[in-house]
């Protein structure tokens, strides 16, 4: 196998972790890019030693310097909670960080990957959701800073692809789960098995009929690696999830019956915006990459709930202002 250099910004985060803990083993020399904003040291303490990984706090905000063969942009507070805490912030994310990003891949002939989202679709009227669709964003609200955050990185990356005949890939991840999610980020696979296993209150918001299709951490990681090396040409958008969609309120029993819990599902109230829908279309990632999500929704909570056990809450904190 070839070696390559490769960034990985993010990678300090819960996806960004385990996709550096792969490219390391895989032997190649990969430098993390964060600032700490949504994530800590502890994700990643234990690749800080090898000598084909090295760490850089930086914020993508502002150019950075460096000479590499392969660019995963996965930097970008990717919660509800975390991208609203300061969203002109989350906004400058996405697009001088993208451009910051794409000017490094320019000048260093990389190849380079955007993290989008299934987010892009917002409240989407079409299901399960194709690339084809173009979404139902609403452009004012309070996910926007976000959602068209991430639309406007992926024309950049079209953009730098049609002027500069850069290299790009594009993937819009769905809701994806494992060990090392924030345990204070508030998203749902989070917040339910905190919950359970501090015996607190479910909070469903909304009846809890709205859907979710949930993906475990190593399925994506696959994704993310198979997409990067995949067809040359195939530049995506390319939609990376499970398909196996539930109700919200399905995954809070499926949560406390895993867990052993007597916590009880309470109602709040259900966030603006918040999409009432949503399962990946994923026949283009098998087509084009052969790839498709093998892990089942127990065997991800169960490991996802033995690390959630294992850990001191005491050790994390909410983001900080951050400008
Ligand atoms: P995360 O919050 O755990 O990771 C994001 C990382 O980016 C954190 O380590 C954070 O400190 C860092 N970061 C944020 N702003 C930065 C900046 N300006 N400069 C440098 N680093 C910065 O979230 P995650 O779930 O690992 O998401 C990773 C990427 O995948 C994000 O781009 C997100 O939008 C995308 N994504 C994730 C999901 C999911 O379900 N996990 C779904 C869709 C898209
Ligand atoms: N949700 C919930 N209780 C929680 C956190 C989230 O019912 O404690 C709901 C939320 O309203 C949404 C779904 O779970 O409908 C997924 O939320 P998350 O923040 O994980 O991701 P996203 O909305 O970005 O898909």
């Amino acid at each position: 196998m070839k070696i390559r250099r490769i960034v990985v910004t993010g990678g300090a985060g819960f996806l960004g972790s385990h996709l550096c803990e792969r490219l390391v083993a895989a032997g190649h020399d990969v430098i993390c890019v964060d600032n700490f904003f949504t994530s800590q040291k502890s994700n990643i303490a234990h690749l800080l030693g090898r000598p084909n990984f090295e760490l850089i706090r930086h914020d993508i905000t502002h150019p950075l310097w460096l000479e590499v063969d392969e660019i995963y942009n996965l930097a970008c507070p990717a919660a509800p909670g975390h991208y609203q805490y300061n969203p002109i912030k989350t906004m400058k994310t996405s697009v001088l960080g993208s451009i910051n990003l794409l000017g490094m891949a320019k000048r260093c002939r990389a190849k380079i990957l955007q993290a989008s989202t299934s987010e892009v679709y917002g409240d989407p009227e079409i299901h399960p959701q194709p690339e084809s669709y173009r979404g139902n964003v609403n452009p004012i609200g309070p996910r926007a800073c976000y959602d068209e955050g991430k639309r406007a990185a992926e024309t950049l990356f079209f953009d730098y692809h049609r002027m500069n005949k850069l290299n790009i890939r594009v993937v819009r991840i769905f809701n994806t789960y494992g060990p090392r999610m924030h345990p204070f980020d508030g998203r749902v696979v989070s917040n339910f098995i905190r919950q359970a296993l501090g015996g607190q209150e479910i909070s469903i918001f909304g009846d809890g009929s709205q859907t979710r299709s949930f993906c475990y951490v190593d399925d994506l990681v696959d994704g993310l690696i198979a997409m990067m090396n995949g067809p040359d040409e195939f530049y995506g958008p390319v939609n990376l999830g499970n398909p196996n969609e539930m109700s919200i309120k399905h995954l809070a029993e499926t949560v406390v019956r895993m867990t052993g819990s007597k916590s009880k599902l309470i109602q709040r109230p259900l966030p603006a915006d918040d999409p009432t829908q949503r399962q990946p279309d994923i026949t283009l990632a098998k087509a084009k990459l052969g790839w498709q999500p093998k892990v089942s929704l127990e065997d991800g909570l169960s490991k996802t709930i033995a690390y959630f056990r294992n850990l001191d809450l005491e050790q994390f904190r909410a983001p900080t202002p951050n400008y």
